[in-house]
């Protein structure tokens, strides 16, 4: 029994709406402001193969949007279809819709915007036989003849004049103009072939030149540059990533391929407005797309900021549905999990490679040379702590960390300046036993240069080609010992030391359950803690990489770390918590001082550790201050 009983609604007839209305309830879904209209008139001049497009707006767009091609016309045979519903030249059959290549193919766009705005229609094809153009009025359907260059116009004037409930969802007049600024923007990325122009209120206030060349990576650096700003490319490294298919998918014929720019861990922004993601060319909002790309960037940003990119996903049109959104901005994919990877594994090797040995800071660009694509293993089921060995990445690996002290056989004893209360808790690690050391660069092509003092026992000054470079000392090897770890670990190598004398400390039962729940978990890491009494804790061994730290102060953060983390539940992420703790122990420490041997030995191991330009909190490690910011601070050549 319904709890009100409200009057029975009077029965009605079940009646076909009349078009006008059919039309006007679908320009409630795919027009919401006058920067869907304007999308959706971009969208069909670059169908129309246009490679100059320009946009006039009055009011916002909400009085006139005007949107003008070069692209190929309509014929006038076919005019009285352009407005109609359901009328498109872009699929014919239910194959086409299904690999569907244009932007369009609902054939909605114009009999919707139609239907709640004033439209004309003014085009001419490029065919000799038709020697001017014609222009159609949307309200009447009525045809005249006039002048025009090949290509088309569209003019929609009043937006929403007839529904002026919606008219008062718009917002003012410079905030409609923004939206419609950023609309011609992302489409402007994904097409640097074809030249963009806006003007509002008779002002030029957007203009993207073509580029010319291939539609490339170099292009794509190009119109980033215009668009964004040299900032954006100055900082974000091209990622390129060309997926041998056969191991991802069944059949063995699909290939996904992923590139674009990433932005380095440092441009990153507090709002993810600058993450622009492309599905075979056209603009999406994903999912699947923002997490790959986040987690890509999971060990290189901490806390909030959101890493900036433009990426493009280019898969075989089968494999992805178009057509479950309005306004086509969601896409679905068939194998989400295959553009996850890609995507990640595509975003991460690009940040791996250390740009001090990529190029210098402050100088050129960065190169558009995109990373090698590594051999792709498709990733195994990983039971907790049984980590299984990663692929091989882009860039060098560091071999051997013992060797960043391998030009300094002994540690210099710690003067009393340079004492601090933990320095007796680090010594230089002993040469571990593995075999390749890595390559170090000959001399003159050091990217961070030749270490030239020490600052307040917390950084490194070195010269460069280009000026100087100032090193954080602490943040730089935390990050070198932390990829060594992760890379042992990988590689199931993660030695482990035995303690001549077990390093014996009082503990809560908090730490003594922990150490005794996750006996296999700290195998796994290096570290032997065994309870000696409810209240007491040995330490046994520790991995060799940290062998010279204090070995209790580690066990301690190590126990604490793992007892936020349910032992079973224990993936990946934990997992680099963990062993970031454990290279913070491992670390250099501040007010250590360091010879010149030992700060050259720190460099050369950072020109070739991935991820060397973060520490493991997202800090940049090391900056490069140019001879024209040195020149500029004392007012040089002016
Ligand atoms: P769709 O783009 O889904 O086909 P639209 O309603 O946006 O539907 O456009 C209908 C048809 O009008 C298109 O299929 C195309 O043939 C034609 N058309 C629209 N705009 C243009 C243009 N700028 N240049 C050439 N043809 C156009
Ligand atoms: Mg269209």
């Amino acid at each position: 029994m319904p709890v009100t009983s409200l009057p029975p609604l009077p029965r009605r007839p079940i009646r076909e709406l009349p078009d006008e209305l059919i039309s006007q309830i679908a320009a409630g879904e795919v027009v919401e402001r006058p920067a869907s209209v304007v999308r959706e008139l971009v969208d069909n001049a670059l169908d129309a193969g246009a490679t100059q497009i320009t946009v006039r707006l009055q009011a916002g767009g909400v009085r006139l949007i005007s949107v003008e091609d070069n692209g190929c016309g309509i014929l006038r045979s076919e005019l009285p279809h352009a407005l109609k519903r359901h009328a498109t030249s872009k699929i014919a059959s239910l194959s086409d819709l299904e690999s569907v290549g244009t932007m369009g193919f609902r054939g909605e766009a114009l009999a919707a915007i139609c239907s709640i705005a004033e439209v004309s229609l003014l085009t001419r094809v490029d065919t000799p036989d038709e020697p001017h153009g014609w222009l159609l009025d949307g309200r009447s359907g009525e045809l005249q003849p006039t002048a025009r260059a090949p290509g088309t116009t569209v003019e929609v004037r009043e937006l929403f004049f007839a529904t002026p409930a919606r008219r008062k969802f718009l917002k003012t007049d410079a905030t409609e103009l923004a939206h419609c600024i950023e609309a011609v923007r992302r489409h402007a990325l994904a097409r640097p072939d074809v030249g963009f122009a806006i003007w509002h209120e008779g002002k030029l206030v957007a203009q993207w030149r073509a580029v010319a060349g291939d539609s490339g990576i170099a292009a794509l650096r190009q119109r980033l540059a215009d668009v964004l700003g040299e900032d954006f490319v100055a900082q974000a490294v091209a990622v390129d990533w060309p997926i041998e298919a056969p191991v991802l998918v069944a059949n063995g014929q699909q290939r996904l391929r992923v590139w674009g720019f990433a932005g380095v861990p440092d441009a990153a922004r507090s709002r993810a407005d600058w993450q622009f993601a492309y599905v075979n060319g056209r603009y999406v909002r994903d999912k699947v797309i923002t997490h790959a790309a986040r987690s890509a960037y999971e060990d290189v940003l901490h806390g909030h900021r959101q890493p900036v990119y433009a990426l493009f996903i280019s898969l075989d049109p089968t494999r992805v549905d178009v057509n479950v959104h309005p306004t086509k901005i969601e896409v679905r994919f068939r194998d989400s999990r295959e553009v996850h990877q890609g995507v990640h594994h595509a975003v991460e090797a690009a940040l791996a490679v250390p740009r001090s040995g990529n190029s210098a800071a402050d100088a050129a660009p960065m190169p558009v040379a995109a990373p090698a694509a590594p051999a792709w293993t498709p990733p195994t089921r990983q039971a907790p702590f049984a980590f299984a060995p990663r692929e091989p990445e882009v860039g060098h690996r560091v071999s051997d960390v013992g060797a960043l002290w391998a030009t300094a056989p002994a540690a210099p004893p710690p003067t009393t300046a340079s004492i601090n209360a933990n320095a007796n808790a680090w010594a230089p690690p002993a040469r571990s036993a593995d075999p390749a050391p890595p390559q170090a660069l000959p001399e003159g092509d050091w990217p961070l240069g030749r270490a030239i003092a020490q600052l307040q026992g917390v950084y490194i000054l070195a010269e460069n080609a280009h000026g100087l470079v100032v090193v954080d000392m602490h943040a730089a090897h935390e990050r070198i010992v932390y990829e060594r770890l992760k890379q042992q670990l990988d590689e199931q190598q993660l030695a482990s030391q035995p303690l001549l004398i077990p390093a014996t400390f009082s503990a809560t039962p908090d730490e003594v359950a922990t150490a005794e729940d996750g006996a296999e978990v700290l195998t796994t890491l290096g570290l032997e803690i065994t309870a000696l009494s409810p209240k007491t804790l040995a330490v046994r061994a520790v991995p060799t990489t940290l062998a010279q730290g204090d070995p209790v102060e580690l066990a301690r953060s190590v126990l604490a770390e793992l007892g936020q983390h349910e032992a079973s539940t224990v993936v990946q992420r934990a997992r680099n918590e963990l062993l970031a703790t454990m290279a913070c122990h491992g670390a250099v420490r501040a007010n250590r001082r360091l010879t010149l041997d030992e700060m050259n030995a720190l460099l050369r191991q950072m020109e070739v550790t991935e991820r060397s330009d973060q520490c493991n909190h997202g800090r940049p490690t090391w900056r490069q201050m140019g001879m024209k910011e040195l020149d500029a601070l004392f007012l040089r050549g002016r």
